[in-house]
């Protein structure tokens, strides 16, 4: 199928297609894998603005497409309170949680081993269990330093398809196309927050990138958890 071409300059795709141009080829990728996969099609809600965008778009391709929700016990009770409300709304989302004992504050001595407990471990989890092939993101490439190196399809670990329908979308557009179709957010955007995470790793920063605010203070500042970047389906079927 669909895995794309290196050639693809996608900072090119990101400047010259238009916010109509960007929604049509955003619901076409999801509309081809969901013909190839199926029920093994699966969305990742992290229940930020990207993810809820992707969310929108998925259900106007089939309302059928299954999801799953990562949560962990540091998230601010605003986004478990409206997790609540949109898992209510959409049974087929599914909730993982890691409720494991972790060390006091290992999100300040160790935020990579917090990250891989709580949300790596999880998504392996939901991976495995809702049987998915191809899993569909709200990564975006213009988001902040760790972001430029993705595709709008990959396959970063062997048999599972990656799909980054909005990657080229920028923030501006992010925001146009929920304002437009009248998609809910996370309450806690109203407060200045870019970009979500857990309570102790998240910030509200004047600074120009994106992901700025998050795991401040920590050698991960500004990056990732690790559910873009470590395998998921198996460290020995991982490709280089
Ligand atoms: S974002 Fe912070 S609290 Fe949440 S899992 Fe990662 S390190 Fe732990």
């Amino acid at each position: 199928m669909l895995v794309q071409k290196k050639e693809t300059d996608l900072k090119e795709l990101v400047e010259n297609l238009n916010f109509r141009e960007k929604v049509d080829r955003s619901l076409s990728l999801i509309d081809e894998a969901y013909s190839k996969y199926g029920e093994r099609l699966v969305v990742a809600d992290s229940l930020g603005k990207d993810s809820v965008a992707v969310w929108d778009l998925a259900k106007r391709v089939s309302p059928k497409i299954r999801g799953f929700i990562v949560t962990t016990r540091f998230k601010p009770k605003e986004t478990i309170e409206f997790m609540n409300e949109t898992v209510a709304r959409y049974p087929e989302l599914k909730i993982y949680r890691n409720d494991i004992e972790i060390q006091d504050e290992l999100y300040k001595t160790d935020p990579d081993k917090c990250c891989d407990l709580l949300k790596v471990l999880p998504t392996r989890q939901a991976i495995e269990e809702m049987n998915v092939e191809c899993w569909v993101t709200g990564l975006r490439c213009t988001e902040g330093r760790t972001r430029t190196d993705f595709r709008e399809v990959e396959e970063r670990d062997e048999g599972l398809i990656k799909l980054n329908p909005i990657l080229i979308w920028k923030e501006r557009e992010v925001w146009q196309y929920l304002a437009l179709y009248g998609v809910k957010v996370n309450p806690l955007y109203s407060l200045g927050y870019r970009s979500l995470g857990c309570l102790p790793c998240t910030h509200i920063t004047t600074a120009e990138d994106e992901r700025a605010g998050r795991w401040i203070g920590t050698s991960k500042c500004g990056g990732e958890c690790g559910i873009h970047t470590r395998p998921l389906k198996g460290e020995k079927k991982r490709k280089a």
